[in-house]
């Protein structure tokens, strides 16, 4: 039975929302440095090693970070990194002195309370404030935040202590005051203000970083209260928020390089990378979109695009070990390591199937252009219903003639040709007859 799908229609909550985009391993990483970092700050002792890891973690990661940020134009990560680093600074100098002689400084309360409410607020405020094209601005302003709020507390703490500090611990709202508060109860409504923003930013963006921002301002929220009670809560966590954000800019780098942005699919790097690691024996199948170009002109390139990410939706759940990468244009490529090609065709002609009888009813109003001749051919595609596209495969081994990945990904080009002469909607390989266009089921 075929199935249909109306190309993806971007209204609603899931314009707003792409829950699809939403990824696993997007949360790994920063949760597991949490859960390690959670676990780490509890021991009582730290071996030796440890104990001066943390100590010089949080300036090394401001420094090797702060440079990685700066070389990428990363502004708003270099600002959370500052942010995160100075509470960082200014807690340990007071953990420091509470070691050191037994007892708290004399501004330790004051110090400690405005650290629990500007650092949700700062980095609530530049985890959320997205990166402006201009980035020396950019820049600029963040700094300016940082300087005038900064500036404003440094000046009220010297000039109004007590004031301030009474301010700051007074509770503001009884009735919503909670026995479990260990902060000042001012510092809970900015943290919760700032998670639900950076759980809205990473829900309408799902992105490692947007990740990373959330489980950071999470481990600050558990730190803070542990500071005094802790011996290592502060050096770990703030180490661990701060490589949460470097994780997540290497996370997105690694993804820009060898991803592609548009199917989603690795792209060609990560293509190359897989055939230098190929063993003695696999099957690369080289996948094509039939007439897509006729595809393109009558639908428009927008809709070429989206039904491009439904082509590689269903390569990308190719059995048999096999792998679907997006080679280039509307041309994919399959690489099955250990594999022979008896092995592989049955895999490959249920994703062929898959992809003939999938439907695509054109019903997207803002797919339709202003242009009123380019609307009129598109309109002519819609009322003829559902559309659905076809590919050709064409597969091929590795053998002692074709030993390199080169060699046989060209194989398996010469046998995609084939395919298409042979009327397209079909797999060949190497040698094939002519006469069987199509390869019968995958049972078969
Ligand atoms: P054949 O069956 O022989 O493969 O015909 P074809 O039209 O698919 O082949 P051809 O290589 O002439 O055209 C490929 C077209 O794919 C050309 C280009 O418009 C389109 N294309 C390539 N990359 C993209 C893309 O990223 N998005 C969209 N929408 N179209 C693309
Ligand atoms: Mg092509
Ligand atoms: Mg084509």
């Amino acid at each position: 039975m075929p199935h249909s799908v109306a190309v993806p229609c971007r209204t609603g909550v899931l314009a707003v929302f792409p829950l699809a985009a939403i990824r696993f391993s997007h949360f790994l990483l920063p949760l597991l440095l949490l859960l390690g970092g959670g676990l780490a700050a509890r021991l009582a002792v730290l071996n030796e090693f440890f104990l001066s890891l943390f100590n010089v973690l949080p300036t090394l990661l401001l420094l090797l970070g702060g440079t990685f940020c700066v070389v990428y134009n990363r502004q708003r990560e270099l600002s959370l990194l500052v942010v995160v680093y100075l509470g960082y600074f200014l807690l340990d100098t007071q953990t420091d002195y509470f070691r050191q002689h037994a007892k708290v400084r004399e501004d330790a309360a004051l110090v400690f309370h405005l650290c629990s409410l500007l650092l949700p607020l700062l980095y609530g405020l530049f985890g959320a404030w997205r990166e402006r094209s201009h980035l020396l601005q950019d820049l600029v302003a963040r700094a300016a935040v940082l300087l005038a709020v900064g500036g404003v507390a440094v000046a009220l703490a010297q000039r109004y202590p007590a004031t301030l500090q009474r301010w700051l611990t007074e509770i503001h709202w009884p009735l919503l005051h909670g026995s479990w508060m260990s902060l000042i109860q001012l510092a809970y409504p900015l943290f919760l203000i700032a998670s639900v923003l950076l759980l809205v930013q990473y829900l309408r963006q799902p992105r490692p970083l947007h990740a990373a921002l959330l489980f950071g301002l999470f481990a600050q929220l558990w730190m803070l209260p542990q500071t005094f009670i802790l011996p290592h809560a502060l050096q770990v966590m703030s180490s661990l928020s701060m490589l949460m954000l470097v994780s997540a800019v290497a996370h997105e780098a690694y993804q820009m390089a060898f991803r592609d942005e548009l199917t989603g699919l690795p792209g060609r790097r990560a293509l190359n990378d897989r055939l230098e690691r190929l063993g003695r024996s696999y099957v690369i199948a080289m996948a094509d979109v039939d007439h897509f170009k006729k595809f393109n002109d009558t639908h428009g390139h927008d809709v070429g695009d989206q039904v491009l990410r439904l082509v590689a939706a269903q390569l990308r759940k190719i059995g048999g070990g096999g792998k679907a990468y997006r080679y280039g244009g509307e041309e994919f490529t399959l690489v099955f390591p250990g594999k022979t090609l008896a092995e592989c065709l049955p895999h490959l002609e249920v994703v062929r199937q898959a992809i003939e009888v999938y439907r695509i009813q054109l019903r997207d109003k803002q797919q339709r252009p202003q242009d009123d001749k380019q609307g009129r051919q598109r309109r002519a595609g819609a009322r003829a219903g559902e559309v659905s596209v076809t590919v050709s495969m064409g597969v091929a081994e590795r053998s002692l003639e074709q030993s390199r990945p080169e060699e046989v990904i060209k194989a398996a080009d010469k046998a995609l040709y084939s395919a298409k002469s042979a009327g397209r909607n079909c797999i060949r390989s190497p040698g094939q007859r002519r006469g069987a266009v199509k390869l019968e089921s995958a049972d078969s």
